[in-house]
């Protein structure tokens, strides 16, 4: 029986874990659930799995999930508050942790789970993107293991050898094509992108996601974040990496090799895929994921992205270059930048906008501690909201 942690757990990608989790009751145990504020979902997971503990970020949550389990006759533990999330991730009953939280609000508790020595299954790309040397570091030290959830990463992660090291490019290794569906904007004019409402935004053709990953599928700084998790991950220049966008989803991502062969992973565009491939591996276990009909799926198709109508997956790669803090500035404005969008408080245009001010504006520094991402984080975000105003939406109430 091996042990597992959700942070995250109420969301898209925790609730996709806890259905792989289900099909195989004799091979994992879930210890931890942990979630930020959604207390009557995180109580029907309570009920349905019995952790030893459940968490919620929010302090009020806290009480009334505990308070109604209380009535309920569980003997789970409720905690509260940031800090025992990374408690939970760093339990000695856990063995693996699935950090599925959205956004900086991860970058702690995956901390926690690398310096524990866990096995990670990483779905919260932003603690990658924020402090990638930092979280590489304390995997390495920790002696545990980070494996990526994020399909493209995962598809190429399945492409390369058996015993390759994270952050270590393989010998033989010619380039990655990351591969994107384009999004839900792919074929609008720039007109029409720029006044895109949130419901337009967060309507994804292939995937179901939670909103903040949902948006940035729409401006494409998915793709952009992604970009900066690859070469994380693979110890890659960035002229190794390509963007190509591919609107079926069936082909997840491809490693070219030197002699010139092209691996692709392919599938039904599902995340309990991936989910199911790092919880097991280096086994197979069932997803419940249904086989991949290649006659329906018919064709597939590769074209290049388009840089003017989706700006920031230039920006992001631009981000990738300078290294250092910028991908942290780059994140925070982003986080800022969609939360407002979200909100009804900005254009859909104003995104990229603002992301690109922000990245002019900052004294881009080197990431040598947590420190100095934590810093320029919170500079950017600041930096971020000053300029929401410029962007505010024509319409009031356009959601
Ligand atoms: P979601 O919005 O559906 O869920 C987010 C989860 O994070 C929730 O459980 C929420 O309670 C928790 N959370 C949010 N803020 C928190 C805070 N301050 N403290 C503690 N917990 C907090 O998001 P999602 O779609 O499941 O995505 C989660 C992560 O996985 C993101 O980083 C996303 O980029 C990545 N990812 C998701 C998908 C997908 O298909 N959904 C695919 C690839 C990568
Ligand atoms: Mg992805």
């Amino acid at each position: 029986m091996k042990g597992i942690a959700i942070l995250g757990s109420t969301g898209s990608i925790g609730c996709s874990t806890l259905e792989v989790l289900a099909l195989h009751p004799e091979h994992y145990r879930v210890v931890a659930l942990g979630a930020w504020r959604r207390d009557e979902l995180l109580f029907e997971q309570v009920r349905r799995f019995a952790p030893e503990f459940a968490v919620m970020a929010d302090e009020s949550a806290a009480a009334r999930l505990a308070e109604r389990l209380r009535g309920s006759g569980s003997r789970t533990q409720v905690l509260a508050g940031a800090e025992a999330l990374a408690g939970i991730a760093a339990l000695a009953s856990v063995e693996q942790v699935m950090c599925a939280i959205v956004g900086a609000a991860g970058l702690p508790s995956t901390l926690a789970a690398a310096r524990a020595g866990k096995r990670i299954l990483l779905a919260n790309k932003e603690a990658l993107v924020m402090a990638g040397e930092l979280l590489l570091e304390a995997v390495r030290r920790g002696g545990g293991e980070l494996l990526p959830i994020d399909s493209e990463h995962n598809a190429i992660f399945q492409c390369l050898p058996l015993g390759t090291r994270c952050g270590v490019a393989p010998s033989g290794l010619r380039r990655i094509i990351l591969t994107g569906s384009g999004g839900p904007f792919r074929d609008w004019t720039q007109a029409q992108i720029d006044v895109a409402t949130p419901a337009q935004a967060i309507r994804h053709p292939n995937w179901s996601m939670g909103p903040k990953i949902s948006v940035d599928s729409a401006t494409m700084m998915n793709k952009g974040l992604e970009f900066i998790e690859a070469r994380m991950l693979f110890g890659v220049s960035a002229e190794q990496i390509e963007v190509v966008l591919h609107p079926q989803s069936v082909v997840h991502s491809m490693v070219e090799y030197l002699d010139g062969s092209l691996l692709a992973q392919m599938g039904t565009p599902d995340m309990r895929t991936p989910i199911a491939q790092a919880l097991a591996w280096p086994e197979r276990m069932a997803s419940g994921v249904k086989s991949l009909d290649l006659v329906a799926a018919g064709r597939l198709d590769f074209l290049p992205p388009d840089p003017t109508r989706f700006p920031c997956l230039p920006l992001a790669q631009q981000a990738a270059r300078t290294g250092g803090l910028a991908p942290a500035i780059l994140n925070a404005a982003n986080e800022v930048a969609v939360q407002a969008f979200l909100d009804g408080q900005m254009n859909f245009g104003g995104i990229p906008a603002v992301i690109d001010k922000v990245m002019q504006q900052a004294a881009i520094g080197r990431l040598e501690t947590l420190e100095d991402v934590i810093a320029a984080d919170d500079a950017a975000r600041r930096a971020a909201r000053r300029l929401l105003p410029a962007h505010a939406p024509k319409h009031v109430g356009a959601r």
